[in-house]
């Protein structure tokens, strides 16, 4: 009895806490780009000419602002809606949505996206008038504390807003704020929404806490991996590929070659680290081989690394130093040790690798 009520009361102080939280993310976000593009298309679907004042005026709204899209994207977005909309080219809209979208075609994965919002578009009306986006921010920082230390203090760090709008099936963060796609944000239950922005508002805490000056490739990197390996464990950790499915099938491939050719990146780099010391940085900027490795902005090889630390049970040693990427390589390299003693093949970081990530840290 006793413990039930002391479940009960758990609950209802942490429904409190995320309702009063919910408040402060009332200002957060805006639907007003994706309401604008529902809006057009409706006068689309009735044969009505949108005029140019009409579409400056979609790309006025916040979301679409912040975005600031170039003129070519503007026109791609208008091109697609007018074909999306229309219900005398709907044949059309349908052959196009049957191609398969390959790595270097965004023009025709942003124009099947828009095809397919048009198909939904009372769905995606009763999604943008009934989900309250200030609560689902609220759970997304709740959530996101079980990810950083208690160092990276609550409520002191400017996290994301988030706007919706219409273009590719992504999430991207352009001027702190989370730009997303509402036809993406349909096909995503509500756990995985608020996961999502769990992953942007990790990056707001760390980037925050992180006060490492050095700017040297090899640390530089390594942050990229520990920024987007611990971000992808809130958010991708079951299926990590998942994402990039909406790219079309290449993308998700491409991916999942690469995560499972993560140690053998981690290889490459390490054994590129003796060349760049005799060659020297002269330039001071990036290194163009290690630039070569980088690929999906260290996705891979990040959630790599951060799935090894978690399985070998040291994800709390890891939070404790989510800001300092040479601590991360130190403690993937221990469970990589871990994993290895009990018949595991894990690629292990070199001595000269660590040290020098070591001295870039201090
Ligand atoms: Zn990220």
């Amino acid at each position: 009895m006793k413990t039930t009520r002391t479940i009960l009361l758990f609950l209802a102080a942490f429904v409190l806490s995320v309702t009063a939280s919910a408040q402060s993310f009332a200002d957060k976000f805006t639907i007003e780009s994706a309401e604008t593009v529902l809006n057009i298309g409706e006068r689309i679907e009735r044969g009505e000419v949108i005029g140019e004042a009409d579409w400056d005026s979609l790309f006025a709204t916040k979301g679409y602002s912040i975005y600031n899209m170039r003129d070519s994207q503007r026109e791609k977005i208008k091109d697609a809606m007018i074909l999306a909309f229309n219900p005398a080219r709907r044949a059309e809209a349908d052959s196009i949505c049957q191609l398969r979208p390959k790595v270097d075609t965004p023009a025709l994965v942003l124009c099947q996206n828009l095809c397919r919002l048009a198909k939904r578009t009372q769905e995606a009306r009763h999604f943008l008038g009934s989900t309250d986006f200030a609560r689902l921010l609220a759970k997304a920082d709740s959530m996101v504390q079980n990810f950083i230390p208690r160092r990276a203090t609550k409520g002191t760090v400017a996290l994301n807003d988030l706007h919706l709008i219409c273009f590719i099936p992504d999430a991207t963060v352009r001027d702190k704020a989370v730009l997303m796609d509402l036809n993406l944000a349909l096909k995503m239950s509500e756990d995985e929404i608020v996961r999502l922005l769990a992953h942007e508002f990790f990056h707001n805490y760390r980037d925050a806490a992180y006060n490492i000056d050095s700017r040297d490739t090899f640390l530089k990197v390594f942050s990229h991996f520990q920024n987007e390996g611990m971000a992808d464990l809130i958010d991708k950790n079951e299926q990590p590929e998942k994402l990039y499915v909406a790219f079309g099938e290449d993308y998700a491939r491409l991916f999942l070659h690469e995560l499972a050719d993560a140690p053998q990146t981690l290889l490459q780099i390490d054994s590129l680290l003796t060349a760049y010391k005799a060659e020297g940085n002269a330039n001071g900027g990036e290194y163009g081989p290690l630039v070569e490795l980088f690929v999906f902005n260290g996705h891979p090889v990040g959630i790599y690394m951060a799935r090894l630390i978690r399985e070998q049970g040291l994800l709390g040693k890891l939070i404790a130093q989510f800001d300092n990427p040479y601590r991360f390589a130190l403690i993937y390299n221990e469970a990589a040790k871990r994993k290895n003693r009990h018949g595991g093949h894990e690629y292990t970081l070199s001595q000269a690798l660590l040290q020098h990530l070591k001295q870039c840290s201090q």
